[in-house]
């Protein structure tokens, strides 16, 4: 599956938020976001016009596609299974991007960001319930459980990430063992557990016109 793979500084300054998506980076007062917070190219800086209902359902849908390291393709098709399940679709929709292998290995604390995260499980550096996933868009399920394969286990990168999560948290619908490099699935991700300013209303609007 196609992935972005320009700067991607760039697109939080386009989305007026802090997206997280250089790990640690994104800490210091390095983050392109804290230096220059306005939109990116030539009249980033000019007064902006009213944004209308379609510009700011749009951003809505850009934002949470960035965040989440997606293409449109893949992201609609995520829209379109949440809007086909019983209950409030974009809830549904959230759940199905939580419930990713690389996010979940990134909200365990294996990964600084959820691009790393990607290559980590592209790499065969996971194990879902034993066996090698190399599947980054895998949906997990309560009660399985995610490791780093044994011989992975040694990378500084890891070690970083490791205690990196303590500042962001692991969210209550996993369990995390970071000394046995493993964690669970306890429970399905609720909308409570997604803390990022996130207005699912807004791509609902979207993709039903
Ligand atoms: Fe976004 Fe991180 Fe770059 Fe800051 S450092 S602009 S939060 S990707």
């Amino acid at each position: 599956m196609a992935r972005y793979s320009g700067p991607v500084c760039r697109l939080c300054r386009r989305e007026g938020l802090k997206l997280f998506l250089k790990g640690e980076r994104c800490y210091t007062e390095k983050c392109a976001y804290e230096r220059r917070a306005y939109v990116p190219g030539m009249h980033g800086q000019a007064r902006r016009s009213k944004v209308s209902e379609y510009g700011r359902q749009l951003r809505e849908k850009q934002k949470v596609k960035r965040m989440y390291g997606l293409m449109e393709k893949q992201f609609r098709h995520y829209y379109k299974l949440a809007a086909k399940r019983e209950g409030v679709t974009g809830e549904n929709l959230l759940r199905y991007l939580e419930r990713r292998l690389d996010n979940t290995v990134y909200r365990l604390g294996f990964a600084v960001s959820r691009a790393e995260a990607r290559q980590i499980v592209r790499h065969n550096h996971i194990l879902v319930n034993g066996r090698r996933c190399n599947i980054p868009s895998a949906q997990v399920k309560v009660g399985d459980v995610i490791e780093i394969r044994e011989k992975s286990r040694e990378q500084a990168r890891l070690t970083e990430s490791l205690e990196a999560v303590d500042r962001r948290g692991v969210p209550a619908w996993l369990e995390a063992e970071p000394k046995h490099f493993k964690g669970k699935v306890t429970s399905l991700p609720q909308r409570a557990d997604v803390t990022a300013p996130i207005e699912e209303r807004l791509i609902v609007e979207l993709y039903s016109k």
